[in-house]
């Protein structure tokens, strides 16, 4: 038994079908009495909904959130909040809503309701990223840790089936990192041996029927242990290149990160295999990063970062900067290697097993 250490959970979790109706009654026992509800313009029907039905305990909507947290947003955001006469903010969306919700809460001391409707995994997490003048700045703190987080299946029904693949391997990746962090624990590896097999059975199901309620509580499920994983373990070089790409060359969040997966994977098993035992086990094909390349072919999900936009020289600039800043990873790597890496994702090759 390797040596541990075990922060302890902070956030209050309420998991269920319908649960969104509880907003209230969590907004009250959190001691607020108004909350500004929060949501990207797409979702901006379901946070007026939702703000109506909170009655006078709805300080209003504010549907600016967009993805990777712009500044000038949050200001917007914070200007909106503060005339509201809000002490609570209400997030109801993706990892872009919950992080407008996290920039709000760090710069207001507002506490924070989330209701997660992405499998992206932001809402357990004390991590922020935010960007302006083009670049992408992340920070850890405690004051970014959401107090309440509400899973609602039923919100995750409506969640487009390229969405739902691409969600669902961004919390993987999640997963993948926390099964070799140096400070992983016993409480979150055993979350993660929980998720993948949920993963692995419900997204086949998805991929054919995205309103499968059993299919979409498995995922959701999964996606929680692995959103947990992300909050409470330090990530490596797969969620470095993923920020590098999204950060520096405005790639989609979610299929970045599933594109990198089966790749950065490959990469790490080599210094990693027997950490990474649960994912060779759970998706099969010889080794994790095949089976993950198979898993993703399986349901749909998109292999090439050429499909999105990149460049062979965006690849060159990329390997550049992710070598900028040092950190922890299993195997050690060069500029070459990274540009190695980010060829086979480019062409979207399956992994050698
Ligand atoms: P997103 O929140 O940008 O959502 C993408 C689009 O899907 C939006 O238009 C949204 O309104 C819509 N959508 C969301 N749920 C839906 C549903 N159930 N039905 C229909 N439409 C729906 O995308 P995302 O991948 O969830 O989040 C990406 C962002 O989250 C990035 O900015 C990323 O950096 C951040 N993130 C942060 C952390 C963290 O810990 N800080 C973790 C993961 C992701």
């Amino acid at each position: 038994m390797r040596a541990f250490v075990f922060p302890g959970l902070t956030t209050r979790v309420i998991f269920g079908e319908g649960t969104i109706a509880r907003t209230g009654e969590e907004i009250a026992r959190l001691g607020h009495s108004r909350a500004l509800v929060l949501s990207t313009p797409h979702q901006k029907p379901e946070a007026e909904a939702l703000a109506a039905s909170l009655g006078a305990r709805a300080a209003g909507v504010f549907a600016g959130a967009a993805m990777h947290t712009p500044v000038a947003v949050t200001e917007e955001a914070v200007a909106a909040f503060r005339a509201s006469g809000a002490t609570c903010v209400v997030s109801l969306g993706g990892g872009s809503t919950t992080g407008l919700g996290k920039a709000i809460a760090v710069r207001t001391g507002a506490d924070q309701v989330v209701i997660p409707t992405t499998y992206a995994g932001s809402e357990m997490t004390d991590i922020l990223g935010e960007t302006s003048g083009g670049e992408k700045v992340t920070r850890r703190d405690p004051a970014i840790r959401p107090e309440v987080v509400i899973y609602d299946v039923d919100l995750t029904l409506t969640l487009p089936v390229g969405m739902t693949a691409t969600s669902a391997l961004n919390a993987i990746a999640h997963g993948m990192e926390a099964l070799y962090a140096p400070d992983r624990n016993p409480v979150i590896v055993a979350m993660v041996k929980e998720a993948l097999p949920a993963f692995r059975d419900a997204l086949p199901v998805l991929a054919r029927d995205p309103g499968d309620r059993a299919a979409r509580a498995g995922a959701l499920y999964a996606a929680w242990c692995c959103s947990t994983a992300l909050g409470y373990v330090s990530m490596a070089l797969h969620h470095k290149l993923a920020h590098v790409l999204g950060g520096s060359f405005d790639t989609p969040h979610a299929e970045t990160h599933a594109i990198l997966l089966p790749h950065t994977t490959a990469f790490n098993e080599a210094a990693a295999r027997a950490a990474l035992t649960p994912i060779a086990a759970t998706f099969g094909g010889g080794s994790a990063g095949a089976g993950l390349w198979d898993f993703a072919r399986a349901i749909g999900a998109p292999l090439r970062l050429a499909d999105l936009g990149l460049t062979e020289a965006d690849l060159d600039r990329a390997a550049g900067i992710a070598l900028r800043n040092s950190y922890d990873n299993p195997r050690p790597f060069t500029e070459r290697d990274i540009r190695d890496l980010l060829q086979a994702a480019w062409e979207g090759r399956r992994p050698q097993p």
